[in-house]
């Protein structure tokens, strides 16, 4: 049997008469780059993460990025964030001139620990404290990361919230959902998240009319009106064609969203009836609504090896991620690279994404289990 990480494929045939028809029209139009749908797409975004205001823009970095440059965050910035994410994340810090300052995770959620980042800012002299400006909560897999405390110490500090929610549209805080909680939320509509376009795009939602607006002019070289520029933006622009197909796919969000949950709700049965529960740590589900981007596992010992094995037996699955940010080559020069951060550490050596995907088959998830069984009591 085949069970692939990810199988956009079937997806597609699921909407492919729709999507074609749309194709049609924008291709008719000729009209590419930003204009109605996109505005319409931004509409539609907002509604649904419950965000008075969305950007689109050309990707989930470009959301990071533009965010950032909207909250006026450079050199002599430091900007707080997880050590364990994409890459992303760190990357845009570093693009816009600020140094990042990678903070541990908590061990159940992988998503940034509040406890932590309260003590790395009380940690702080005052002097140094006052170049931190913002956070980077990432809501990682799919999962919000615990938004009430690192709200309120962003509060307590003047810090700038900017929500990675790259891979958690839809998800749910406290009945809040991403991206509506801090002062940016960033989405990211890459293939592989639960609403991918057909190439890149992404979204940036902020609550206040000021920022938008601040987005939207970033968005186009800082231009208003056109060929006059106050600042300097970029082209973040995103296709009307990227923005047609997200539009016709988020009508089927919810459905898809229901159906991995269900799945991870039927490998917790296996994985229970398998008596796998005392050496597979299964994703914790803390806060209410988990989208399951990812359904992500962690075993004690090698993981590697499973993975290997897995691969193997037709199984995909992937290590998200195997290096945590502070340990980049890139960073080395930061002098960041002294902090231990053991909870990240551990994730990236120990956790392992198996197929969650909305149209994955009850007898392929049966199957994923059974060969780790298989691995781990040969
Ligand atoms: C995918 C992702 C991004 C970047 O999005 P792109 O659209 O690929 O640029 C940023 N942060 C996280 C956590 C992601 O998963």
């Amino acid at each position: 049997m085949q069970v692939p990480l990810l199988d956009l494929k079937g997806q597609y045939q699921t909407i492919r008469r729709e999507v074609l028809e749309t194709v049609e029209e924008v291709f008719e139009s000729q009209h590419f780059i930003l204009g109605p749908r996109v505005e319409s797409l931004e509409k539609s975004i907002a509604d649904y993460c419950g965000a008075p205001c969305a950007v689109g823009v050309s990707s989930g970095s470009s959301a990071l990025l533009i965010s950032l440059m909207a909250a006026g965050i450079g050199a002599g910035d430091t900007v707080v964030t997880t050590a364990y994410t994409f890459f992303a994340t760190a990357g845009a810090i570093v693009r816009v001139g600020a140094v990042p300052l990678f903070v541990d995770i908590e061990a159940d959620s992988y998503n940034l620990s509040p406890v932590e980042l309260e003590r790395v800012l009380s940690g702080m002299s005052a002097s140094t404290r006052r170049s931190v400006s913002a956070v980077i909560p990432v809501h990682l897999y799919g999962q919000c990361a615990d938004m009430d405390p690192i709200l309120g110490i962003c509060r307590q500090y003047g810090l700038t919230v900017v929500e990675d929610a790259a891979q958690a549209i839809g998800a749910e805080y406290r009945g809040r959902r991403a991206g509506s909680m801090g002062d940016f939320g960033c989405f990211s509509f890459f293939p592989s998240k639960n609403l991918g376009a057909f190439g890149d795009g992404g979204m940036v939602t902020t609550a206040s009319e000021e920022r938008c607006d601040k987005l939207r002019i970033l968005r186009g070289h800082g231009a208003r009106p056109k060929y006059y520029h106050k600042v300097v933006g970029g082209n973040f622009r995103l296709d009307a064609l990227q923005a047609a197909i997200v539009q016709i796919k988020l009508n089927y969000l919810d459905r898809w969203t229901a159906a991995r949950q269900r799945n991870a709700a039927t490998y917790r049965e296996y994985f229970r009836a398998a008596g796998l529960e005392e050496i597979i740590t299964l994703p914790a589900e803390k806060q209410n609504r988990h989208i399951y981007n990812q359904f992500v596992i962690r075993v004690p010992e090698k993981r590697d090896e499973l993975r290997a094995f897995l691969q193997q037996e037709g199984i995909g699955t992937e290590v998200y991620y195997p290096v945590p940010l502070h340990r980049q080559e890139c960073f080395a020069g930061l002098d960041i690279n002294a902090n231990s951060l053991p909870e990240a550490e551990k994730a990236a050596a120990g956790t392992l994404a198996l197929p969650i995907y909305p149209e994955l088959a009850d007898d392929q998830q049966s199957y994923v289990v059974e060969k780790i069984k298989a691995f781990f009591s040969p």
